[in-house]
C-alpha cells in the first residue's frame, strides 16, 4: 500500500505545467531541427527558423511557448493499492494544480477556459477546469501524463465514423487539405481507430501523448499493421505539401500516432487530432516519495540558429501607411512592420461591430483609420516585460466581421496566423486590403519586438481587450495581397507538384 499525500499531486501537476509552458519535449526540437535541414521551400524553411528560436528562447526564459497556453488534459492511470492522505477528489487535486501553474507570479499563463460555453462564455480566470481522465489499474503508484492543448489544433479535431471497407490513410489525406493551417504545422498527428464514436476521440488524444519516433520505425521496418499505417500516412500526408503554416513545403507532419481498440462489426470509427507547433506534455510518476521531478533539460540540445531576415525584407512603417503603399506587396513577401498596430480577436471584433450597428460609433480615442489590426491575445507581462507572449491567432475565425471591419472602420490591414477563408478573402479584395501573417507557435519570439503596450479599449474583455503596441521590425509574410492571391492557396499547390515530380523522378 502506498500513502500519496493531495498536496503531492496539487504540486506535481502545477510543476508540470509550468515545465510544459517553456520547454518543447526534445523529441519535438529534434524533428523540427531536421524539418528545417531539409526544407527547400524558404517561407517554410523561415518559419522553421522562428519555431526553433522561439522554443531556444523560451527554455531560456521561461516563458511561454505559445501565447495560448492550452487547454489542460491529464490522463491518470491510479494503482487500485493506493491510499489517500487528504480529502481532496482528483479532479480536485489536478484543478487545485492547474490553478496554481496558471497563476504562478514568475511565469504567469494565460487563462483560456470560458465556463458556460454556448451561453456567456466567462472566463474562470485560473484555466481550471481540466479536462481528466481517470483509469483504476493494478499496483501502488499514480502515473500521470499532462498536456497542454492549444485551441487553433484542437479545433481542427476530426471524427468520422467510416464504413469498414474504407481506406483509412485515403481519409486522412483528403481530411488534412480541409483543415487549412489553423492547427500551427508541423506537428504530429493523433489517430484513434476503433471502439466507438467517443473511445476513438480518447485514443486519439492519448496518442499525442507519446514521443516523436517515425524515422526509428521507418529505419527498423513496421513490424505491425499499425506500424504500415502510420509510414503510410505520413508519406500521404507530407506528399500534399501543405508545409510548415501552410506555407507550401516538404514538412507538415512530423508523426503519426495511432492506438486502436476492438469496434463493433458494422464500425470503423476513426478520430484525428493534430498536435501543434506548441506541443506540450510531461509524463510523472507518484510513489508516495514525494513531489514528482522533471529535471530540466540541458539547452545544448536546441539547434543555434541564425536567422537574418533584414536583407530580404521590406520594411514598412505603420505610422504612414497608405493604401497605395500596401497595394504594392506581394504575396509571400517578408515585411518588417514597425510602429503602432491595434489588436482585437474574436470578443472585440463582435462588440465592435455591435456598436457600430447601434449606431453608438468607434470606441473613443481609438484612431482607426489606416491601421492594422493584430488577432492576438496575449499572455500578460511578468517582471520587466512590455508584454507576455503575443503571437496570432486563427484569421479563418475573425472572416465573417472582416467585410463590416474594413467598410466601417478605416481600417487597412489584417495580422493573424493561417489562411483566410473565402468571406474574409473576398473582404480584402474589395477594399483593397492586406493580409498579414506572423508564425504561430512563435509566441515569445513575436513578443520581442514588442517595445509599447497599452490597453485602449473593452479592458473587461481581458486578453481580449484592444491593445495599441509599438512594434519594432516584427517579421510578418504577406498572405493574402490587395488582389486576393492567398499564399496559403500558391504555396502548397506548388510544392505539392513539385513533390510528386521528385518523387515520379525517383521512381523512374
Ligand atoms: S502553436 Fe498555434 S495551435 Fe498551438 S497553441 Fe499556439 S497558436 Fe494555438
Amino acid at each position: 500500500m502506498t500513502l500519496i499525500c493531495n498536496e503531492h499531486v496539487i504540486q506535481s501537476v502545477a510543476d508540470a505545467l509550468q515545465y510544459i509552458s517553456y520547454y518543447h519535449p526534445l523529441d519535438f526540437v529534434k524533428a523540427v531541427n531536421e524539418a528545417y535541414e531539409k526544407e527547400e521551400s524558404l517561407a517554410a524553411k523561415d518559419a522553421l527558423a522562428q519555431i526553433l528560436i522561439n522554443s531556444r528562447l523560451c527554455a531560456e526564459g521561461k516563458r511561454p511557448i505559445c501565447q495560448d497556453t492550452g487547454i489542460v488534459v491529464v490522463f491518470l492511470k491510479v494503482g487500485m493499492n493506493v491510499q489517500w492522505e487528504g480529502d481532496m477528489t482528483v479532479a480536485d487535486m489536478v484543478n487545485e494544480g492547474v490553478r496554481r501553474a496558471y497563476l504562478l507570479p514568475d511565469n504567469v499563463l494565460r487563462a483560456s477556459i470560458l465556463d458556460d460555453p454556448a451561453g456567456s462564455r466567462k472566463n474562470t480566470k485560473d484555466n481550471t477546469p481540466a479536462v481528466i481522465h481517470i483509469d483504476l489499474v493494478p499496483g501502488n503508484t499514480i502515473e500521470v501524463r499532462l498536456a497542454a492543448k492549444g485551441g487553433g489544433s484542437e479545433n481542427k479535431a476530426k471524427l468520422v465514423m467510416l464504413n469498414p471497407s474504407d481506406n483509412i490513410a485515403e481519409w486522412v489525406e483528403q481530411t488534412l487539405p480541409t483543415m487549412g493551417a489553423g492547427w500551427c504545422p508541423p506537428g504530429m498527428l493523433g489517430i484513434g481507430i476503433g471502439g466507438t464514436a467517443e473511445k476513438a476521440v480518447l485514443l486519439a488524444k492519448e496518442a499525442l501523448m507519446a514521443p516523436i519516433d517515425i524515422h526509428e520505425l521507418r529505419q527498423r521496418g513496421p513490424a505491425t499493421k499499425l506500424e504500415e499505417l502510420r509510414l503510410e500516412i505520413m508519406d500521404r500526408a507530407n506528399a500534399l505539401g501543405i508545409g510548415a503554416q501552410g506555407l507550401g513545403g516538404l514538412t507538415t507532419v512530423l508523426d503519426v500516432k495511432i492506438l486502436d481498440y476492438p469496434t463493433h462489426a458494422a464500425s470503423l470509427p476513426v478520430a484525428l487530432i493534430p498536435n501543434c507547433a506548441a506541443t506540450r506534455h510531461a509524463h510523472f510518476t507518484l510513489d508516495g516519495s514525494g513531489v514528482a521531478e522533471l529535471t530540466p533539460p540541458n539547452l545544448d540540445a536546441w539547434p543555434e540558429i541564425t536567422w537574418d531576415i533584414g536583407p530580404r525584407a521590406r520594411k514598412v512603417n505603420l505610422d504612414a501607411v497608405t493604401p497605395e503603399e500596401i497595394a504594392s506587396w506581394q504575396p509571400g513577401e517578408t515585411l518588417l512592420l514597425s510602429g503602432k498596430m491595434l489588436t482585437g480577436r474574436d470578443a472585440a471584433h463582435k462588440r465592435l461591430l455591435h456598436m457600430l450597428d447601434s449606431g453608438e460609433g468607434l470606441p473613443a480615442g481609438v484612431d482607426f483609420k489606416n491601421k492594422f489590426i493584430y488577432y492576438v491575445g496575449p499572455v500578460d507581462p511578468v517582471r520587466d516585460e512590455v508584454i507576455g507572449p503575443a503571437g496570432p491567432t486563427t484569421a479563418t475565425r475573425m472572416d465573417k466581421y472582416t467585410e463590416p471591419l474594413l467598410e466601417k472602420t478605416g481600417i487597412i490591414g489584417m495580422i493573424g496566423k493561417a489562411e483566410r477563408g473565402k468571406l474574409g478573402i473576398d473582404a480584402i479584395k474589395k477594399h483593397g486590403a492586406v493580409y498579414l501573417m506572423a508564425v504561430g507557435g512563435a509566441a515569445y519570439l513575436v513578443s520581442k519586438a514588442i517595445r509599447k503596450a497599452r490597453i485602449v479599449a473593452f479592458e473587461d474583455l481581458g486578453m481580449e481587450a484592444i491593445h495599441e503596441f509599438e512594434v519594432e521590425e516584427m517579421p510578418v509574410t504577406v498572405a493574402v495581397d490587395v488582389n486576393g492571391t492567398s499564399v496559403h492557396e500558391t504555396g502548397p499547390a506548388i510544392w505539392k507538384k513539385r513533390i510528386a515530380e521528385e518523387h515520379a523522378l525517383e521512381v523512374n
